[in-house]
């Protein structure tokens, strides 16, 4: 059932304007995606809920947009270049490449529902100690041990594991001869870690501080699948909180509720939403948690809050030899320190999928004897990519000029859309369709005293009302304090 409900989603999103795979006409990139003339309207909503959230409603955080090109020695601080990789191993027969360590969770979770659970363990802490350890060789032996089989050609020819560098790179420089080696950054945050002291001199700002950011992240990630789950090109969303060291699990936990209030504020059930605490923690941080969300295909992360401990700046000022420090005024305190951060961390994609996910309602409607399917988004008016669409009845005797000028009218605060061809009922599904909230029909009668129809979206009823009524109507539901209160 989940399944079918991905698959209409996926073709949902194609057929009407949302996503589309990259280059189609090529048959397409690997894990690359368009967003056609809905998705971009929509996404664009997603990033301002996100935006203003964040920044507008906290006078404590300011925004940043940092450039995706940045100096190479800032990921040999992060750790990225060092560290950032997957263990894969290809299939001499099939030539598909696998991630090692998924391979071997999929062989876990069989003998688990095999009932094998001891075999499962087992085979579980041999994993967790061959990743620790970063043996990869030991990868293999387990592998080979366990008789695991390419699913492709059915062979067990592998060869041997190799680390998998995440980072795109490219060179930079005209003449190839003194070309140097830059990344297309895998995550937005160390645009933010290298500017913190620009923002925090320049908009004098006190900790506890956050800096904003939204961007494009790239990943060569070895299995792209699920969609735009998995992308090699991506957004993100991410915000960096520096706070007192010490004062970084108070902050921690305030970010973690924060940011689940601020999903569910969507109005798509609390029961969608899980925390998964991190067992395993990267070398930067002291607790992380994720959000995940329940997609057709099971709970999967969504966002992650990461306490980041002062790992990021205390490695750039080594690297750089720039210090990166705040000076703490506080008479208790009194002194120079690197701010511990806490990180919150959302991919734009995912939330954008979860978001069509959940809205995407299919509903019988109709009377007894006339039933019929429709296929409807029920989203937050303020996110909808056309906020109202607006109809002629006919194309002449007038009505076009009358609904044309509603539209003039309105076209400065709302995203509206005309159409006079096909039948009024048609016009409405189709706006049910990309989730329009307000649909406004002029007929002859608007003609004599000025009214017209409005129906609305998720009861379909319609009302007759004046047109000098229509703004005051879409105010009171298309409004970002709504979502943001
Ligand atoms: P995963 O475990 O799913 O690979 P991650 O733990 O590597 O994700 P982070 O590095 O914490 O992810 O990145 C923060 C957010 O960025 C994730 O919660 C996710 O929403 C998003 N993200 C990460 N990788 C991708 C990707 N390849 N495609 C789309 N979104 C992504």
């Amino acid at each position: 059932m989940s399944e079918e409900l991905f698959k209409k989603v996926v073709s949902h999103c194609k057929e009407y304007g949302f996503v589309f795979p990259s280059s189609e006409i090529y048959d397409g990139l690997g894990a690359v995606y368009d967003y056609g003339q809905n998705g971009v309207e929509l996404k664009n909503n997603l990033r301002q809920y996100w935006w203003k959230s964040m920044v507008q409603m906290h006078e404590n955080i300011v925004g940043l947009d940092a450039a995706i090109f940045m100096h190479p020695k800032v990921w040999k601080a992060s750790g990225h270049i060092d560290g950032f990789s997957d263990p894969m191993i290809d299939n001499k027969d099939s030539k598909k490449r696998y991630r090692a360590d998924n391979l071997l969770e999929d062989k876990i979770a069989r003998y688990t529902k095999d009932g094998k659970s001891n075999k499962a363990d087992e085979l579980q802490k041999a994993l967790d100690q061959a990743l620790l350890d970063n043996d990869l060789s030991k990868l293999k032996s387990l592998i080979e041990e366990h008789e695991i089989a390419c699913p492709i050609s059915g062979t067990r020819n592998w060869t041997d594991v190799r680390q998998f560098n995440l980072m795109f790179s490219t060179e930079m420089g005209a003449m190839a001869e003194d070309a140097d080696k830059i990344y297309l950054r895998p995550e937005t945050a160390q645009g933010i870690f290298v500017n913190f002291l620009n923002v925090q001199k320049s908009g004098r700002m006190k900790i506890p501080f956050g800096i904003a950011q939204t961007g494009k992240a790239f990943r060569n990630e070895i299995i792209a699948r699920q969609f735009i789950m998995r992308m090699r090109e991506f957004e993100q969303m991410e915000m960096q909180f520096f706070v007192r060291p010490g004062e970084e699990m108070k902050w921690y936990e305030y970010w973690k509720e924060t940011r689940m209030q601020w999903h569910y504020k969507l109005g798509f059930g609390k029961e969608k939403y899980r925390f998964h605490d991190h067992v395993k923690l990267a070398h930067y941080a002291n607790a992380a948690v994720d959000i995940e969300f329940d997609f057709p295909f099971g709970f999967k992360e969504m966002e992650g809050i990461h306490s980041r401990t002062d790992f990021d700046l205390t490695q750039h000022q080594n690297l750089s030899g720039k210090k990166l420090q705040y000076f703490d005024a506080d008479p208790e305190v009194n002194k120079n320190y690197v701010p511990y951060v806490v990180e919150t961390s959302i991919g734009l994609d995912r939330l954008f999928l979860a978001t069509l996910c959940a809205s995407f309602i299919e509903e019988e409607v109709g009377e007894e004897g006339k039933k019929e399917m429709r296929t409807v988004l029920k989203l937050p008016a303020i996110l909808a990519p056309v906020k109202v669409a607006v109809f002629p009845l006919t194309k002449k005797d007038g009505l076009p000029e009358v609904a044309k000028k509603i539209i003039d009218e309105l076209k400065f605060d709302y995203n509206c859309f005309y159409e006079e061809k096909d039948a009024i009922g048609k016009r409405y599904r189709r706006q049910d369709a990309i989730g329009t909230p307000y649909c406004i029909t002029v007929d002859h009668e608007s003609l004599e005293n000025q009214t017209v129809t409005i129906r609305y979206r998720d009861t379909m009823v319609q009302e007759r009302i004046p047109i000098s009524r229509i703004k005051e109507i879409l105010a009171e539901e298309i409004s970002w304090k709504k979502l943001l209160a």
